[in-house]
């Protein structure tokens, strides 16, 4: 199996407290991880640093690999166009913008990227996930796992290598938890795509390939 991110001693510090202290983490293209703990453990700022949108403390040795691109040497605007390309991002709330429709959220991450050819991606992805009926409507119309499933097709319209999600099913029921989670087990079958979910629904977290526990800023 290749590897396609590979951390190393990453600590991190906000207001001289020391949250992640010299992590260093390992996955395989396709694995599936996820990361459960405590509240305040760390959880989300690992995420956030492993999609490149947080910055660790820089030591010496510090790196982060993806895809075999080393991210602490690439520049405000190659990082921008590296996350936008190679990483997707699953909130919790969404964050789908309200007066747009379905299909220009997802379409916007590649319209970014100026890749307007892109119609059929998003419409196969719409279709793949049960929503073709919704292509036109505005987010608020739509139930919290159809929007969630939207962000999905978001994340997922740039082909990224891997999908970070923080919290997927927090605000779901457990059916509709479910079913996202056999999204993502699809999804890596399918495509391939390696996921790195932060969860503390129990369920899911057993169910990932490997699952990594934080506390007080370290794995355990
Ligand atoms: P988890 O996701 O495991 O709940 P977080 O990574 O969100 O933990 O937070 C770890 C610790 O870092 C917490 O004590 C939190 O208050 C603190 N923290 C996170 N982000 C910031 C920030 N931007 N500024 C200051 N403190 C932060």
């Amino acid at each position: 199996m290749e590897n396609i991110l590979s951390a190393k001693n990453i600590s991190k510090s906000f207001n001289g407290t020391k949250v992640l202290k010299e992590i260093d983490l390992s996955i395989n293209e396709g694995e599936i991880i996820s990361i459960s703990g405590p509240s305040g453990a760390g959880k989300t700022t690992l995420l956030n640093i492993l999609g490149t949108i947080e910055t660790p403390d820089l030591k010496n040795d510090s790196k982060l690999l993806i895809s075999d691109t080393n991210i602490f040497k690439l520049n405000d605007k190659e990082l921008s166009k590296f996350r936008n390309k190679n990483i997707g991002f699953v909130f919790q709330f969404h964050e789908l913008l309200p007066e747009f429709t379905c299909y220009e959220n997802v379409c916007l991450p590649a319209w970014i990227d100026n890749n307007n050819n892109i119609k059929e991606r998003a419409v196969s992805l719409f279709n793949d996930l049960g929503l073709i009926d919704k292509l036109d409507k505005k987010p608020a119309t739509l139930s919290g796992g159809e929007r969630q499933r939207v962000s999905i097709a978001r994340a997922l319209i740039n082909n990224p290598k891997i999908i970070l999600a923080d919290e997927p099913s927090g605000n779901l029921d457990s059916k509709n938890s479910e079913k996202l989670y056999d999204i993502f087990f699809d999804l890596r079958n399918k495509i391939n795509c390696t996921f790195i979910i932060v969860t503390h629904n129990q369920s899911l977290a057993k169910k990932a390939d490997r699952q990594i526990i934080i506390n007080d800023g370290r794995i355990v």
